[in-house]
């Protein structure tokens, strides 16, 4: 899961980063409207954390452009104003929820683990997906088919996670690469292959009926027989 921090206060950008990831996300930090809007119309982000007052462009702006682009990703709102015309305002953008300053770490958490929920789910109560003869377990990181398992590392997991999450679809190399390596790495369409032979490997070590169908020049997606 990725997340998006618009915030221009770079302490509490970087208190957010912490946060964020000690929960098992993956954090981007942008620290202007502009490069913040920017980040977000890549469509490659689970969640955005967008503060009000930013420098170039402010928060409300951000979030109606990117509306307007047809992007519906969950946003939460951040601001350290507190009047009923903000939240208004910013839920009139297309806000998902707002948040004001100071909050709880806590209560930030639960408001992204929320809005995560808010999409289409596939997971049961306790974090796991499933899919065919298939279980991902957020908690161990691992692989699970009948009696048999593996571990996977942070990337194979991040990648067997987007393929069950979009079964129905096809991912392209592209996407994958973003959403997996981001923006500023120097990682190529040759990270994502390697990465599926991995996969590929360890379903056949699982003896899953689950496999990953390459679909040529376009990219990858799980094939689950009935
Ligand atoms: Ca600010």
């Amino acid at each position: 899961m990725r997340v998006l921090v618009i915030e221009d206060e770079v302490r509490l950008a970087a208190t957010l980063r912490d946060l964020l990831e000690m929960d098992g996300y993956t954090v981007d930090v942008c620290h202007d409207g502009e490069s913040g809007l920017d980040n977000a119309l890549s469509a490659i982000y689970d969640v955005i954390l967008l503060d009000v007052m930013l420098p170039k462009l402010d928060g409300f702006t951000v979030l109606r452009r990117l509306r307007a682009s047809g992007d519906s990703t969950p946003v939460l709102m951040l601001t350290a104003r507190s009047e009923v015309s903000d939240k208004v305002q910013g839920l009139d953008c297309g806000a998902d929820y707002y948040l004001t300053k100071p909050f709880e770490p806590r209560e930030l958490l639960a408001c992204v683990r929320a809005l995560i929920r808010r999409q289409p789910e596939l997971r049961t109560g306790d974090g796991t997906l499933t899919c065919g003869d298939l279980r991902l377990d957020k908690n161990t990181f691992s692989l699970i088919c009948g009696e048999r398992s593996v571990r996977l590392s942070r990337k194979e997991f991040d990648m067997m996670e987007l393929l069950m999450l979009n079964q129905k679809q096809v991912l392209t190399k592209e996407t994958l690469l973003l959403k997996i390596w981001g923006y500023e790495s120097e990682a190529e369409d040759n990270n994502v292959e390697v990465y599926i032979s991995f996969l590929r490997r360890k379903l056949e070590h699982l003896h899953s009926q689950v496999k990953i169908r390459t679909i040529r020049m376009v990219g990858y997606c799980l094939e689950i027989p009935e």
